[in-house]
């Protein structure tokens, strides 16, 4: 049995990893980059999510959770740096600690682990600069230096016999074969993990249908700041993203991001600016239209655009957002990455905010690897070998 896997993200990693180990065939990782993790993988928040934003009963709440342990038991035994500090949500005004109750419950129903409100004086003894009234803490939120995950993951797969092949693009997936540049491979099972551009592989074998990705971007700048572990606001689960917050990296400098907006520069526009090439890409399916079109006729979902365009355009609105979640004085420096969400729409322009499969006899496509796509990565390997890729 000959696998193909498209991509050598933490998702593409994960799979041959975890094929091979199984010994049921040959592997061949096919990316169009020089290196792995050179996209999401590489440029997301470092964070393994314990769960607490998960809807119960996902797909997403099921695999985040299974993730989080299993990854973070691969990291500590693979030498893999990382930082098990826990999460604190937090929150400044009765709404706000109504939401972390809710959010607490639901937590618990997806099962997370010692999930628990704490008081103010708990708060600032974990976080001395921490703005709230009080707190969620999450015992098991960790985090962790995620190319280097990305880069242990290829070489156990490597290890065990799974072969990488960079600088190559796959243009096209036929039936039994694809179409590279640098010819044709042909294969008995293929994986798409394409990520950014898992969408586009998928309609080329007339799968997919239906869903495009819209990209979107991810800003984050490094701070001087006094932070423990992670600080996040308590989060508003009608928008997709979780907003800004502060995350100690493991090599102890803070970040603050990530912005969420419209990748104006396509899928892998991380410099800034307007490209009509690739926003055309974008803006070429029915679906972007139609979130278009929803988002201007809601309200609530408009000021949330306009509030992370001033945010990832405006200094001092960004510093005001940290500022609702920490106390101290904030310094600025200079930007530290930036990331793009591959995030799946469907054509009546509802994002979809669960992981998202879909599949033929002998393919299967990876759609919308969204956070926690990170955490959930070798729960998620797992589950796509168990049920879709051993026969
Ligand atoms: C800003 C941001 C913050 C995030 N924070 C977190 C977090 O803290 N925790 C968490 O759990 N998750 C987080 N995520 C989500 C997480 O990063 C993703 O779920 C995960 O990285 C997806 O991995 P992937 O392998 O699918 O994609 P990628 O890492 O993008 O890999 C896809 C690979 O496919 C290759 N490829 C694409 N097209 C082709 C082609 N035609 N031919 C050959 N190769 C191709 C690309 O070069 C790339 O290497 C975040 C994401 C973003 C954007």
């Amino acid at each position: 049995m000959k696998y193909v896997i498209i991509g050598s993200g933490v998702i593409g990693s994960a799979i041959a990893r975890e094929l091979v180990s199984r010994k049921i065939g040959d592997v061949l990782v096919l990316d169009k980059e020089s290196l792995p993790a050179q996209h999401t993988s590489g440029r997301n928040s470092g964070v393994i999510h314990s769960g607490l934003n998960q809807k119960p009963g996902s797909l997403k709440a099921r695999l985040c959770l299974q993730g989080s342990s299993m990854l973070r038991r691969y990291c500590r035994e693979n030498g893999v740096p990382i930082e098990e500090c826990g999460t604190i949500l937090v929150a400044n005004d009765n709404d706000e600690r109504r939401r972390l109750r809710e959010l607490e419950s639901s937590a618990v129903a997806c099962g997370v682990p010692g999930v628990r409100i704490i008081s103010k004086d708990e708060l600032k003894e974990r976080e001395p600069f921490a703005r709230g009234l009080e707190g969620l803490f999450s015992p098991t939120g960790a985090i962790v230096a995620s190319s280097k995950l990305v880069y242990a993951l290829m070489r156990d797969a490597e290890y065990n016999g799974a072969a990488y092949q960079f600088d190559t693009e796959v243009t096209r997936i036929g039936e039994k074969e694809i179409d590279t540049s640098k010819g044709k491979i042909c294969f008995d099972f293929l994986i798409n993990c394409g990520g950014l551009h898992a969408d586009n592989l998928a309609h080329t074998a007339g799968l997919g249908r239906g869903y495009s990705v819209i990209p979107f971007r991810g800003d984050y700048r490094e701070v001087e700041a006094k932070v423990n572990g992670m600080i996040y606001h308590v989060p508003d689960l009608r928008f997709p993203f979780l907003g800004v917050h502060l995350t100690k990296t493991v090599d102890q400098k803070v970040i603050a991001g990530p912005t969420a907006t419209l990748s104006l520069a396509g899928r892998e526009g991380y410099a800034r600016g307007f490209k009509s090439r690739f926003f055309l890409e974008t803006a070429n399916s029915l679906g972007f239209w139609m979130w278009a079109a929803r988002t201007l006729s809601s309200g609530s979902q408009l000021r949330q655009v306009v509030h992370n365009l001033k945010i990832s355009r405006d200094e001092e609105a960004f510093l005001a957002d940290v500022a609702q979640i920490y106390t101290g004085e904030v310094q600025l420096k200079d930007n530290y990455r930036s990331g793009i969400r591959p995030q799946i729409v469907n054509r009546g322009g509802r994002l979809v905010e669960d992981f998202l499969i879909d599949r033929s006899d002998c393919q299967l496509h990876i759609l919308n690897a969204v956070s926690p796509g990170f955490t959930a990565s070798l729960a998620f390997a797992k589950y796509v070998v168990d049920n879709y890729a051993t026969r």
